[in-house]
C-alpha cells in the first residue's frame, strides 16, 4: 500500500485510511468476509491486462492460453466443490449472475415468485426498482409474523400464480432453507426452481448448510461473502439444465464483454481454499459464533426474529424499543462496531429508517473470534442500544481490545 501511496498519493492515502478502518472495526455485516492475502494478491496480477472475451478454448482474442488455464482452475475446483456438472465463473457479481439466469430462462412478461425485499429477499428477485422487477411479472412471497418462510403460503400463491419460475434465497434470512420443498413447490406447479445461494455459499461448501444443488434447476452464487473469495458471481447447474439452458451466452455475450480474469484468478484461489479441510473448520465456527452471539445478545435483551439462527446471521428486532435501526446503526458506527439497519416483517418504520438490524459472524470468525468474544460484542450493542452516551467510551476500549487481541493484515 505504501508503493501506491508514493505513486497516486490521494489514492493511496484512502486506501490506506480503509485499511485502518477495517483494523479498527469489528466488523459483523453478514455479507462481507476478510479475504486471504493469497486472494487479494491474484486480484492485482498483470491477468487484469487481459481481454479474453469468449471461453477457455474458444476466444475472440489471442493470447489467452494462460488464462485459459485459470478460468478452468476455477470452473474445475467450483464443480467440485459444490458437487455439480457445470459453472461459470464470469459474472462480475451476484447480481449479474441472476441477470443472465433470468436472460436464459425467461421472457419478459413472464411470471416470477421471489421473496419479498422487505422480509429478506435480494434487489434481484423481484424488487420493482430493479430490472427482475421491470421486465417479469413478480409474485412475491414472504415471511410470517415470526419471520419464518411460510411454505404452505409460497405453495398456494405458486398455485394461483403458476410461475414459470421460483427463486429461492435471500439477504437476510436466518434459518435454513428448505430447498428441497422448494423444489416441490415449483415443480408441481410446472415451474423452474433457482437458488440463490449468495449468502450461505461457504456454509453449503462446508456442509453446514444443505446443498441446493440436488434440488435446484439452477444456483446461483456471489464468491465474497461466507465463501470468503474476491467480489463475484458464478452460475452452477446439473448436466440436463446447463444442456437445456444456455447460461454461457446469457453471460457473454448477452450481459457482458470481457470477464475479470484477476478476478476469476482470485475465485480460482478462494475455492482451492474452501477445498481444503481448513475451511469446514472455519464455516463451523461461523455458525457456533452465530449461535453463540444469538444467545448472548437475548441474554442481554434484545428480541431476535425467529429467536435466533441456523446459520450465520441473525435479525434483531427493535420494534418496542425506542431506538430505530438507523439509529442503532449510527451510534454502532461511533464505537467501531459495523453492522447495518434492516428492515423487519411489517416493519413499522420507513426502510429508511427501520426496526431492525442485521448482524454476522463471517468476518469475525475469520479474524479468529471465538464464542467467548461473542459475549462481548452482545454487551457492547446492548449498552450501545440502551445506555450510549454514558458507556460509549467504555464500549469503545471494550471493541479496541478485542480487535487487538486479533489483529488484521499483519502476519
Ligand atoms: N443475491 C443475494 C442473496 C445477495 O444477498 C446479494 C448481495 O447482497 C446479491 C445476490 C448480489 O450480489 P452483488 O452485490 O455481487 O451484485
Amino acid at each position: 500500500m505504501d508503493f501506491i501511496t508514493g505513486y497516486d498519493k490521494e489514492v493511496g492515502e484512502a486506501i490506506q485510511a480503509e485499511c485502518r478502518r477495517q483494523r479498527q472495526n469489528l466488523e459483523l455485516i453478514a455479507s462481507e468476509n476478510i479475504v486471504s492475502e493469497p486472494v487479494m494478491m491474484a486480484m492485482g496480477t498483470v491477468l487484469t491486462n487481459k481481454y479474453a472475451e469468449g471461453y477457455s478454448g474458444k476466444r475472440y482474442y489471442g493470447g489467452c492460453q494462460c488464462v485459459d488455464i485459470v478460468e478452468t482452475l476455477a470452473i474445475e475446483r467450483a464443480k467440485k466443490l459444490f458437487g455439480c456438472d457445470y459453472a461459470n465463473v464470469q459474472p462480475h457479481s451476484g447480481a449479474q449472475a441472476n441477470m443472465a439466469v433470468f436472460l436464459a430462462m425467461l421472457k419478459p412478461g413472464d411470471t416470477v415468485m421471489g421473496m419479498n425485499l422487505d422480509h429478506g429477499g435480494h434487489l434481484t428477485h423481484g424488487s420493482p426498482v430493479n430490472f427482475s422487477g421491470m421486465y417479469f411479472n413478480i409474485v412475491p412471497y414472504g415471511v410470517d409474523d415470526e419471520g419464518f418462510i411460510d411454505y404452505d403460503e409460497v405453495e398456494r400463491k405458486a398455485k394461483e400464480s403458476k410461475p414459470k419460475l421460483i427463486v429461492a434465497g435471500a439477504s437476510a434470512y436466518a434459518r435454513t432453507i428448505d430447498f428441497k420443498r422448494f423444489r416441490e413447490i415449483a415443480h408441481g406447479v410446472g415451474a423452474y426452481l433457482m437458488v440463490d445461494m449468495a449468502h450461505i455459499a461457504g456454509l453449503v461448501a462446508a456442509g453446514e448448510h444443505p446443498s441446493p444443488i440436488p434440488y435446484a434447476d439452477v444456483v446461483t452464487t456471489t464468491t465474497h461473502k461466507t465463501l470468503r473469495g474476491p467480489r463475484g458471481g458464478m452460475i452452477l447447474a446439473n448436466k440436463e439444465a446447463a444442456e437445456k439452458f444456455n447460461f454461457n451466452k446469457a453471460i457473454f455475450p448477452g450481459t457482458q464483454g470481457g470477464p475479470l480474469e484477476h478476478v476469476i484468478a482470485a475465485k480460482a484461489v478462494c475455492l482451492g481454499e474452501a477445498l481444503k479441510p481448513e475451511f469446514k473448520e472455519y464455516a463451523h465456527q461461523v455458525v457456533l459464533n452465530a449461535q453463540a452471539l444469538a444467545s448472548a445478545l437475548k441474554k442481554q435483551g434484545f428480541k431476535l426474529l425467529t429467536g435466533g439462527t441456523d446459520n450465520h446471521l441473525m435479525l434483531v428486532d427493535l420494534r418496542g424499543m425506542e431506538i430505530s435501526g438507523k439509529e442503532l446503526q449510527n451510534r454502532c458506527d461511533e464505537v467501531f462496531i459495523t453492522l447495518n439497519k434492516n428492515t423487519v416483517p411489517n416493519d413499522p418504520r420507513s426502510p429508511f429508517v427501520t426496526s431492525g438490524v442485521r448482524i454476522g459472524t463471517p468476518a469475525v470468525t475469520t479474524r479468529g473470534l471465538r464464542e467467548a468474544d461473542m459475549e462481548k460484542i452482545a454487551e457492547c450493542i446492548w449498552l450501545t442500544a440502551a445506555d450510549f452516551e454514558k458507556q460509549k467510551e467504555y464500549i469503545r476500549a471494550e471493541v479496541t481490545k478485542l480487535c487487538e487481541k486479533y489483529p488484521l493484515y499483519e502476519g
